[in-house]
């Protein structure tokens, strides 16, 4: 899809983005937090909102707003064509196959916990394992650990390496004869580690394992083409894409959505009710009880509008660049240590200074109106394995620019050198 951005001539004559201009397109990137411009750098955690997105949801209120499915009269109707042109939309932005391979959820964690409690039940015994990494954000965790309690499977990590690694070899390894599920995130969301999905899905599938991809961490920052990726599950939050909070994704290969029974019964999922039993609509409807988040799809959508606009090609270009130009600032800064130090890594760099709790200096750069996450980022194991609580975590997006990075390189050392007079 063309751009729709006014374009600037680079050096080589290739056309780019204004960024400038996309920057505008975020309100909330515009204010002053404690005195100081903001300069956000929690991406990772959720990401700004641009205007179309904002103002496709509050168009849906003010002039289509009625439930989807149900209704005869015109409002209704129109609420149900944008619904499901988004569910259209999504298929064709992710290659999925159909349409109804995707299921309307409220987030990444909400997808993986269907897929861990309908799959896990209708396909989980005692004696078989489910394989995850140590990398896992804990909604591809904590969701096969309560599969495991509940049918007897086992769960089994793949270790991470001191750069914040998975190696294809160890999980080959432990690719075995009993591994039923193999559940792994594609982007590390605490240290930004690109893991070889397709590779691994492709290892699995060979072995006759069923796959599942946390997409969380990509899909604002790279394509996806299910096709080559070839796996049954992926999931993602539209929220870290420029779209809404409380909206995500379940995609999941027909004949394998088709093995599901629904976890949750009720308006919308059903064929035929009576008071006896009830009979499941085809999919994707048997997997959306109830009503769904209409203005959120539709946000998800403007969303993928919004990237599309832009082009992959120049987002991955301008990503690259802002990850390369803070990493350089970073790491010249004394006191400072960089968790995780894979080769293949997105636009996540986790650190920690010498002797300073995250915490103080994240509160620090607060101070300075520098957005970024401290804590162990809903990571707890993997924050262990490197002997620490926690780490501060810039995430960058392609509305970062490098007069940010700069600030942040001089709050850091001005924090640091705070710190370091205070406990003189
Ligand atoms: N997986 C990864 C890799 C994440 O980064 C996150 C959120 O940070 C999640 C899962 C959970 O996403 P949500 O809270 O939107 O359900």
């Amino acid at each position: 899809m063309s751009s729709n951005w006014s374009a600037k001539t680079g050096s080589e004559g290739l056309t780019r983005p204004d960024w400038d201009a996309i920057r505008l397109e975020f309100p909330a990137l515009h204010q002053s937090v404690n005195g100081c411009p903001l300069a956000y750098f929690d991406h990772a955690a959720t990401s700004q909102k641009p205007r179309r997105v904002i103002n496709a949801m509050t168009h849906y209120y003010q002039s289509d707003n009625a439930n989807v499915h149900r209704g005869v009269h015109n409002l209704s109707q129109r609420a149900t064509t944008v619904y499901e042109a988004a569910r259209t939309k999504t298929a064709r932005f992710l290659g999925a196959a159909d349409s109804s391979e995707i299921i309307f959820t409220s987030g990444t964690t909400a997808s993986i916990n269907l897929v861990a409690q309908s799959w896990g039940n209708a396909h989980l015994k005692p004696g078989d394992e489910v394989l995850v990494t140590g990398l896992e954000h804990h909604a591809n965790l904590v969701p096969w650990q309560m599969a495991c309690t509940r049918t007897g499977a086992r769960l089994k990590i793949v270790p991470v390496n001191e750069r914040g690694e998975v190696s294809t070899e160890a999980v080959s390894e432990m690719l075995t004869s009993g591994t039923r599920m193999f559940a792994f995130c594609w982007i590390s969301n605490a240290l930004g580690t690109i893991n070889p999905a397709q590779e691994w899905v492709e290892m699995a599938r060979k072995r006759g394992i069923t796959t599942l991809i946390d997409a969380a961490q990509v899909v604002a920052h790279k394509p996806i083409n299910l096709q080559e990726i070839g796996c049954d599950f992926l999931c993602f939050s539209a929220h870290k894409m420029m779209g809404p909070t409380g909206t995500g994704v379940l995609y999941g290969i027909k004949s394998v959505l088709e093995t599901l029974d629904p976890v949750f019964g009720g308006g919308d999922m059903i064929d035929e009710v009576s008071y006896e039993r009830s009979t499941w609509a085809d999919l994707p409807y048997r997997l959306e009880a109830g009503t769904p988040n209409i203005s959120g799809v539709i946000g998800l959508s403007a969303a993928i509008d919004f990237l599309e606009s832009i082009g992959w090609a120049s987002i991955l270009e301008r990503e690259s660049e802002l990850l390369s130009y803070a990493l350089e600032k970073l790491r010249n800064i004394p006191r400072i240590r960089f968790i995780g130090e894979p080769k293949l890594r997105s636009g996540v760099i986790s650190f920690i200074a010498d002797g300073v709790h995250p915490y103080d200096l994240g509160t620090l750069l607060d101070e300075q109106g520098i957005a970024l996450r401290t804590g162990h980022h809903c990571a707890q194991p993997l924050m262990r394995h490197f002997g620490i609580s926690g780490t501060c975590r810039v995430s960058l997006a392609l509305y970062n620019n490098h007069e940010e990075i700069d600030r942040l390189d001089l709050a850091i050392r001005s924090a640091l050198r705070l710190i370091t007079n205070v406990d003189k």
